[in-house]
């Protein structure tokens, strides 16, 4: 079992580079440990997932607002927000093979995990927030740091939001964007990565809500991975946390079964008034929030839902990767793989192929993948033999096919074929967008 999902992460990664979904940072240098590039149908793919919880999180809602910080802020939110103090893990190394480790990734933190030496360094701290320095002095009264989560702005923000957005509580604030953390050990290709993308929301109301409003997004968020993502039951799972932090009520984590085991995809947090205090101390500012209807102030309790797009990204591939026998005209086979990735079409990068049979029916196919593009994400291909191109298309995730045929400029139709079921159907070319705008949605 252990081998066969190791396999599945070896297909994966592969599949990536391949086919342009993800590769290493500068590779030609011989990479970057823990950064990671999307390219052409990686990007496509990591916009539409950002596109969806942005839609779903902020756009359908009217009581959540966007926010789009910087990544470098006044150090002094770090500090309030314990990160310079206390976003540390505890480092040790072999003295032997060299191998660095995170402690609490450890099967044995006496041995260590590659060699089995037990010589190793006494475990010391090691905090994980990138540094940078602002202006033109490099010392430690110009040293600033990269976000290390996204959620932090937000919390500074919280007022001048408020009052702009005339927002009474409760409400929320969502940011999407990159989040950077120097990681002891990047590993499970872009699961622990230096640099990723979160996409956060911090939900502000009456401490007498917190709890009901925990479970609400709790049950938001659990539907959005069934409904949207199509996550099946047995594919992810709810962690309680027995031991909180000192401010937090209550928190849980939506985890994932990735190849090399459960992982931690999205956090559910009841961070109490923690935050808001913590900044109103720092800055000297009064975050607190007077409710005119009844006279009374108070500091707000934030919900928080955390969740990191390259984890997303990689879930969905792993929930989504396929391979099933199909029969062949190949010399001497019956049968042949074929490689599937069964995407959500909301979030595949390409949506609809456009195939023309023969070259000379490529200016009116393309005529045809004109139009479409305007409305869904799509490709003309028309390279290779038919059977060629449905296989370069579901490896990619593409849910429709559309095959324009010699018979296509007389009868005005085009044969469209499922990528999951494999199944064609002759549609009208009138009636075709509409056609897929409604197989597209299901
Ligand atoms: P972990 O325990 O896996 O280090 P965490 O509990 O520190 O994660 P949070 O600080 O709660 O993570 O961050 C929220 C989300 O951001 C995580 O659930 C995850 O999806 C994402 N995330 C955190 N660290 C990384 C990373 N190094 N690479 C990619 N995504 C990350």
């Amino acid at each position: 079992m252990a081998e066969k999902q190791q396999d599945l992460m070896e297909k994966i990664v592969s599949l990536c580079k391949r086919r342009g979904f993800v590769f290493q940072s500068s590779e030609i240098y011989g990479g970057f440990n823990g950064f990671w590039d999307y390219g052409p149908y990686g990007s496509r793919m990591k916009r539409a997932i950002e596109n969806l919880w942005w839609h779903e999180m902020v756009e359908i809602r009217d009581n959540i607002e966007g926010l789009d910080s910087t990544v470098i802020c006044h150090p002094k939110v770090w500090k309030a927000s314990g990160h310079i103090d206390q976003f540390s893990d505890l480092m040790t190394d072999c003295k032997d093979c060299k191998a660095r480790w995170r402690v609490d990734q450890m099967a044995d933190p006496t041995t260590c995990s590659a060699c089995g030496s037990k010589n190793l360094t006494e475990p010391r701290e090691f905090n994980l927030m990138m540094k940078t320095f602002v202006g033109p002095v490099f010392d430690e009264e110009h040293a600033a740091y990269l976000r290390a989560e996204t959620c932090q702005p937000i919390f500074v923000d919280f007022d001048l939001i408020r009052i702009a957005a005339r927002q009474k509580l409760p409400f929320g604030i969502a940011q999407i964007g990159k989040a950077f953390r120097n990681e002891i050990n990047p590993r499970n290709f872009t699961f622990r990565s230096r640099e990723f993308t979160q996409m956060e929301m911090e939900f502000f109301c009456d401490g007498e809500q917190g709890m009901e409003f925990f479970e609400y997004w709790k049950e938001q968020r659990i539907n959005y991975y069934k409904n949207k993502l199509k996550f099946k039951d047995d594919f992810f799972r709810i962690y309680v946390h027995e031991k909180l932090a000192h401010y937090a009520k209550a928190a849980i984590d939506i985890e994932v079964k990735f190849p090399f085991g459960w992982g931690e995809l999205e956090g559910v947090h009841h961070r109490g008034t923690w935050d808001l205090s913590r900044h109103t101390e720092f800055s000297g500012q009064d975050l607190q929030y007077m409710d005119h209807d009844n006279g009374r102030k108070f500091m707000p309790t934030v919900i928080e839902t955390s969740v990191g797009l390259d984890r997303t990204f990689l879930a969905i591939l792993a929930n989504a990767y396929d391979e099933d026998t199909v029969s062949t005209q190949k010399e001497g086979m019956d049968e042949d793989v074929r490689v599937v990735l069964h995407l959500p079409a909301a979030i595949a990068p390409i949506q609809v192929a456009v195939l023309p049979l023969s070259k000379k029916l490529n200016d009116n196919a393309r005529t045809l993948y004109k139009e479409l593009n305007e409305h869904f994400r799509c490709e003309f291909d028309v390279t290779g033999s038919i059977g060629k191109r449905y296989r370069r298309q579901d490896e990619i995730g593409t849910p429709y096919c559309v095959t324009f045929g010699f018979e296509s400029a007389a009868d005005n139709a085009v044969t469209i074929r499922n990528r999951d079921t494999m199944e064609q159907e002759r549609v009208s070319i009138d009636n075709l967008r509409s056609y897929l705008e409604k197989k597209l949605a299901e």
